[in-house]
């Protein structure tokens, strides 16, 4: 509010853009705010000072030049009581408000706060406009308080700045999207979070044989459970324990599901989204691969975790891409996805090459 009202000539010059000045911009960007408001829901008083103003500044832009003398600047009240009267010659006491200073200075006072406060809330409205129309500019609604005795209250617009497009998305061809480079990223965590991570686990040294065993007995351990139970479900005598035998049977291919899907996942496409034990509090990009050391007979698995930078999202999409599960739409497959927009930014991931492509 400070800013709008302040009488500070030097403020206002410092914020108001004097070298690029062009009335044609000024004008179209009356009509199209004037455009803009008469889609809102609002038709208030204030509302319609406000697209009497627009239709004032479009008529003569050059009013708002701010190289302009305070005293020539911008509209006063009573003009803006005449483009009311001459829209909505019904509007009551509008006369007076054309015809009298103090009745319009009055009125202007009584109105101007509450369209503050509309155009406030209508700031993303009236900016996506200007830019749909080619104006990357920032508006403010304006007034001069005048200063001394015998200068007029003046309003009008006032181009605040040329909106920079970091603040948005960079203007980019969906149908052209970038390739993405994957790099890796730092994991931290528990020793064994570290040590996976950093040497790997050699599935042929003794570290790996009894990983491996440890498996091969717990797949034993369930296919023989898995086993029991079916022949349990088929020699039992009442509803109840077959529903019961058919509950734990439901139990135990969850918990094979938990214990051997990863592992079934990382044999097959030699990655695979690593299990909860060994992902950090927050978050679930942590991945297994398998690699093949040059002259190594067997396997070793790593905990690795990449990263990638969003081309959609641009300067605000560094390290935002994360490798997740394809769902259902990629089922099967590991994607990059984009911290910003999880379902929308789609990348392939292949950790060979190391490369991605847009998917959507
Ligand atoms: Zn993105």
């Amino acid at each position: 509010m400070a800013k709008v009202t302040s009488p500070d000539n030097g403020e206002q010059t410092s914020n108001r853009l004097e070298t690029d000045w062009n009335p044609d911009e000024m004008a179209l960007a009356a009509q199209t705010i004037e455009r803009i408001a008469a889609d809102w829901k609002d038709r208030s008083r204030a509302v319609q000072m406000l697209q009497a103003l627009c239709g004032l500044a479009a008529g003569d832009p050059d009013r708002l030049n701010p190289d302009l003398a305070a005293e020539s600047w911008g509209f006063r009240a009573t003009d803006i009581g005449e483009e009311l009267r001459r829209r909505w010659p019904k509007i009551p006491g509008v006369n007076s408000w054309a015809d009298n200073p103090d009745t319009a200075k009055a009125k202007m006072n009584e109105h101007w706060p509450k369209l503050k406060n509309i155009w406030e809330r209508q700031k993303p409205t009236i900016e996506d406009g200007l830019r749909a129309e080619g104006l990357p500019i920032e508006i403010a609604l304006y007034r001069d308080e005048g200063g001394g005795s015998g200068n007029y209250t003046k309003y009008g617009f006032r181009i605040d700045a040329r909106a920079d497009s970091g603040d948005s998305a960079p203007d980019i061809d969906l149908l052209r999207v970038p390739q993405v480079q994957y790099r890796h990223q730092d994991i931290s965590g528990n020793r064994l979070v570290r040590w996976m991570s950093d040497r790997g686990l050699y599935l042929g040294g003794w570290g790996g044989k009894v990983f491996l065993s440890v498996f091969l007995l717990l797949l034993i351990f369930t296919v023989v459970w898995s086993w029991l139970v079916i022949v349990a479900m088929g020699a039992s005598s009442s509803a109840v324990a077959f529903l019961k035998l058919g509950l734990i049977g439901g139990l135990t291919i969850v918990i094979f599901y938990s214990l051997f899907a990863w592992q079934l996942r990382l044999v097959a496409n030699r990655v695979a989204v690593a299990p909860m034990l060994l992902q950090p509090w927050a978050g679930d990009d942590y991945l297994l691969e398998l690699r093949k050391k040059d002259g190594a007979e067997r396997n070793t698995m790593y905990l690795v975790r990449y990263t990638a930078d969003c081309p959609i999202c641009g300067e605000h999409g560094k390290d935002s891409i994360r490798v997740a599960s394809g769902r259902w739409e990629f089922f099967g497959r590991l994607v990059g996805r984009c911290d910003r927009a999880p379902n929308e930014h789609v990348f392939s991931f292949d950790q060979i090459s190391r490369k991605g492509r847009f998917l959507r």
